[in-house]
């Protein structure tokens, strides 16, 4: 190992910005402001290289690291003029955590380190304020003994005993605020957490700041796993970290009286992306007084007329940060009587609304490129942008409960829960609910992540349930003052209305309006800035983006969103709509008896086997029944089909052909079989026998996809003669039409033949029937890519197919072996255990499946080098999907309507990144 600690101050400096890794984001960026000359109480950094250690070596350090600390210790002291542990003169020092990314309140603060009853009272003396110096003291003996004597709370209905005594001491005082406390109020709450920590951890508050020091260290070494910490680096998916680093940084002070104060801020607008200084301070505090809700934060706008200087100093900054990063910021800064102070810089988490407009504005301001703003926002959020919002009629007349901040934006609706456990529990159970609390705390994660919107009674634009939810992208309304909320009863009260758990209640997020009840929800649009980055994403991308949509609506959507054609229509959906079913459930009774009569005779026209079966009544039946199923449903599907075409305007359209095996039609119940029959006309016995005989063990692995048109090339045969009469009624309304049949469930290159053949033939006939030609129609035959041998076989399928689209979804179930209906159960394990990096289903497993889709496409070319390729399984619209699509030359990839900005977007980076 090299160096374990790096110093920062302004006169030397040993890390920047690069060294996130090894620094941890809050020490790199610690270093980098002391590089710019910003003013930054000194410090040192213990990197995260020693957190690797310390795990990896049973809790301990490397051999030299305690000299290097108490080498750095004596630079801070010559630093600071102050000394460790000395009466006269004492430096105290915070202990921070900071990890490669930043895990906002995960792991926890020490700060006013160094202060015992010795250094308190010099303290007292120096800065001849001694409620200043016990107030220090008593949030050093509660962050100590929360952090490092593990007096947290230990449930989420026990209360922290340190905001007991306090809460106990302020109504014997009768203080309203922690700040009406004076300084004998102090020097009691003082001696009340010494005992309280005795009591409880069985040992006193140590009184040797190295002691101390030490402590702290290993608190934060060993907080890197604790509970809360590892559930928030899976929600987040942040893998392969080493640790945390440490950093123990000269205190400055906020709450030395009226000159003093503490506050954080956005460059811009972290929920809308404007560009204007956001933030909120406390006059007299100390560091997490402003996210923890104790008392309410002003407005930074304020801090202007309260210290101008100050306030034209942050400005400054602001300008000065932005210009450097690029980026907008996050920032904490203290005020040290009339001293400003910076402590933390780091790229600002930001809603997908205000990713968008930074992205878009910074290269209209000429801070980044086009490229750059791309780049910038992640595609998985701005899924956020094209969720639901309230509808304004239904939401104007909802009666309003109160109205709290706007924390985060975006309309929800749920039925209310008090704790993020119950949340955890509703949501696992398919309901949807609010997280109601008087605040949010880290422990909350995982309600919060349940929920549908959080709503709190305290806390800023700043507090946790609103950066937390912001980063989630989850609706929140954080500060509701006027809400009462009695956790014992279920139940909470505003404006004199009671509302239990379990009623519902609604968010608007970006007003900060309550409502009772339910709120209908309406479809997003592509605002301005979004539609702006979008058509940048466009000019880089080389992958075309298509969408997977069965009905002329969510085709609609999906031109809308920049889809440039349909990569997948399911046509069985189709069947199961009003009517449609009665038809297609009697060409599913009838199919069996009329492919073995076909067999029998050897006659293949139905209307010649209806004759040749007339001494048979149940068998001239059921050719009839036959026949006269797929006759309803033709002029069904071709209006099904002219509907798509039409809402396509010329796009293409990749139909395919029926794929589900035939029981799916059927009921398979007694109940549902017996309606049936009832519908049908038949008895309830000849519907049971049907299904029994269809009956397959693997169905997945039975008689679908091509098997179907195959053995019932009737099916087929109708349904490509509904495309292409659709096609040419399109057509001949002016409309251009480009219809691609999809033959589904390929396996061996006869299969495909066999169904091309049968598509060429009913096309040609239906063209040549309308007086229309290929040249105008240009229609086009291929297979979807599913079947492993299909994908090893992909030089002989393609002598058949003009194209392939990859299925991946079942190409990941056959490839890997997993049932899309059975893997669920252990899937989830698979991926904890590391055996597959993510779910195949949702996140292409590249290694394995991507290597057969890869194999497809080279041995595909190789046999007709202008084959058109493409995705249209879910990986589609997932983004490391997308950007392996783009490596290896597809055409484009399909995905669900609201997918598609998501998929623009990916593979408009996907092609900067090369
Ligand atoms: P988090 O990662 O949870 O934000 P921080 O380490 O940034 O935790 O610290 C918590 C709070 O304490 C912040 O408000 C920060 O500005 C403040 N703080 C940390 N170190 C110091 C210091 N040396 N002097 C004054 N305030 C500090
Ligand atoms: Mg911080
Ligand atoms: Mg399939």
């Amino acid at each position: 190992m090299g160096q374990n600690v790096f110093f920062f101050s302004k006169e030397r400096t040993d890390g920047n910005a690069t060294m996130k890794e090894l620094l941890g984001g809050k020490g790199a960026n610690l270093a980098e402001m002391s590089g710019l000359g910003i003013p930054v109480p000194p410090g040192f950094t213990i990197t995260t290289e020693v957190c690797g250690y310390y795990q990896d070596h049973d809790s301990t350090y490397p051999d030299s690291l305690r000299e290097e600390v108490a080498g750095h210790l004596k630079k801070l002291e010559a630093a600071t003029g102050k000394a460790f542990g000395s009466i006269e003169n004492p430096l105290l020092v915070s202990v921070r955590s900071g990890a490669f990314v930043s895990m906002p309140g995960m792991m926890d603060t020490i700060l006013n380190l160094g202060l015992t009853d010795e250094t308190v009272a010099g303290l007292a003396a120096k800065s001849g304020n001694e409620r200043f110096a016990y107030d220090s003291y008593r949030r050093l003996l509660q962050m100590y003994g929360d952090v490092v004597m593990d007096l947290k709370p230990e449930t989420e209905t026990d209360h922290d005993p340190f905001e007991e005594i306090l809460e106990a001491l302020k109504d014997e005082k009768n203080a309203n605020l922690d700040t009406d406390l004076s300084a004998d109020d102090l020097k009691e709450l003082v001696a009340r957490f010494k005992a309280v920590i005795e009591k409880k951890a069985g040992r006193p508050f140590p009184q040797d700041p190295t002691e101390q020091l030490w402590g702290a260290i290993e608190a934060v070494f060993s907080s890197w796993n604790n509970p809360r910490a590892i559930k928030y680096r899976q929600i987040n998916d942040i893998k392969g970290l080493l640790g945390t680093a440490v950093n123990v940084q000269a205190m400055v002070f906020g709450n030395m009286g009226d000159g003093c104060g503490t506050g954080v801020a956005f460059t811009r607008d972290p929920a809308t992306g404007e560009n204007r200084f956001y933030g909120e301070y406390l006059m007299n505090a100390q560091g997490e007084d402003v996210v923890a809700g104790i008392r309410t934060p002003l407005p930074i706008s304020t801090l202007n007329d309260e210290m101008p200087a100050i306030y034209a100093e942050l400005i400054a900054i602001r300008a000065k940060l932005e210009a450097h990063y690029r980026d907008m910021q996050d920032i904490e800064f203290t005020i040290e009587d009339g001293v400003l102070y910076m402590l933390q810089t780091r790229t600002g988490k930001r809603t997908a609304a205000a990713a968008v407009r930074t992205a878009v504005e910074m290269v209209e301001e000429g801070m980044i490129d086009r490229k750059e703003a791309v780049l910038r926002v992640d595609p998985d959020q701005i899924d956020q942008l094209l969720h639901p919002m309230f509808d304004p009629a239904a939401e104007a007349q909802a009666p309003v409960l109160t109205k709290g901040l706007p924390a985060s934006p975006g309309g929800a609706t749920g039925s209310v829960v008090f704790s993020a456990a119950a949340a955890e529990t509703a949501a696992a159970a398919g309901r949807k609910v609010i997280l109601v609390r008087t605040e949010t705390s880290p422990e909350d994660i995982g309600g919060m992540v349940a929920a549908q919107g959080i709503l709190t009674a305290r806390g800023g634009m700043t507090s946790h349930a609103a950066v937390v939810a912001r980063g989630m992208g989850k609706c929140c309304v954080a500060g509701a003052g006027e809400l009462s909320i009695d956790y014992a009863n279920g139940q909470f009260i505003v404006g004199g209305k009671i509302v239990k758990a379990g009623e519902a209640i609604s968010l608007n997020g970006s007003t900060g309006i309550v409502y009772k009840g339910d709120i209908r929800t309406i479809d997003p649009e592509l605002s301005g800035d979004f539609g702006m980055l979008l058509e940048w994403a466009d000019e880089f991308r080389t992958l075309g983006v298509r969408t997977n949509a069965d009905t002329p609506h969510d085709t609609a959507i999906a031109v809308k969103f920049g889809a440039e054609g349909i990569g997948l229509t399911r046509t069985e959906h189709m069947f199961f709509e009003g009517d449609r079913i009665v038809s297609f459930r009697r060409l599913v009774l009838a199919a069996e008896t009329v492919k073995r009569l076909r067999v029998d005779k050897e006659i293949d026209d139905l209307t010649e086997l209806q004759k040749a079966c007339e001494d048979d009544k149940a068998a001239v039946d059921a050719v009839r029944q036959y026949k006269q199923a797929l006759q309803e449903l033709l002029p069904l599907q071709r209006g099904d089909f002219e509907g798509i075409f039409k809402a396509l305007k010329g796009l293409p359209a990749t139909i395919r052909l029926l794929d589900p095996p035939l029981h799916e039609f059927l009921p398979h119940d007694a109940e549902g079989q017996k309606e049936v029959a009832d519908v049908m006309g038949v008895s309830a016995d000849v519907i049971r026998e049907k299904v029994e005989s269809l009956h397959e063990f693997n169905p997945m692995l039975g008689h679908r996809g091509c098997r179907l048109g195959i053995i019932y090339p009737e099916i087929s045969e109708m349904q490509v003669r509904a495309i292409m009469g659709a096609a040419c009624n399109v057509h001949k309304s002016g409309i251009p039409v480009k219809p691609e049949i999809m033959i589904p469930l390929v396996g061996h290159v006869k299969e495909l033949a066999l169904q091309r053949e049968l598509s060429v033939r009913i096309a040609d006939e239906v063209l040549a029937a309308n007086g229309l030609t290929k040249s105008e129609i240009p229609y086009l035959v291929g297979t979807m890519i599913e079947v492993p041998r299909a994908a090893v076989t992909a030089d002989e399928i393609a002598t058949e197919a003009d194209f392939f689209s990859f299925g991946t979804n079942d190409l990941t179930q056959m490839g890997c072996g997993f049932s899309r209906d059975d893997a669920g159960k252990f899937l989830k394990d698979y991926v904890e255990l590391g055996i597959y990096d993510k779910d195949p289903f949702q996140v292409l497993d590249q290694a394995g499946v991507g290597k057969l889709l890869a194999m497809a496409c080279e041995l595909g070319r190789k046999t007709r080098p202008d084959i058109k390729l493409g995705i249209c399984g879910e990986h589609g619209g997932e983004p490391s999907s997308v950007a392996f699509c783009h490596k290896v030359g597809l055409n484009y990839v399909s995905c669900s309507p609201y997918r598609v900005p998501v998929a623009r977007l990916a593979a408009g980076q996907a092609a900067i990144r090369g």
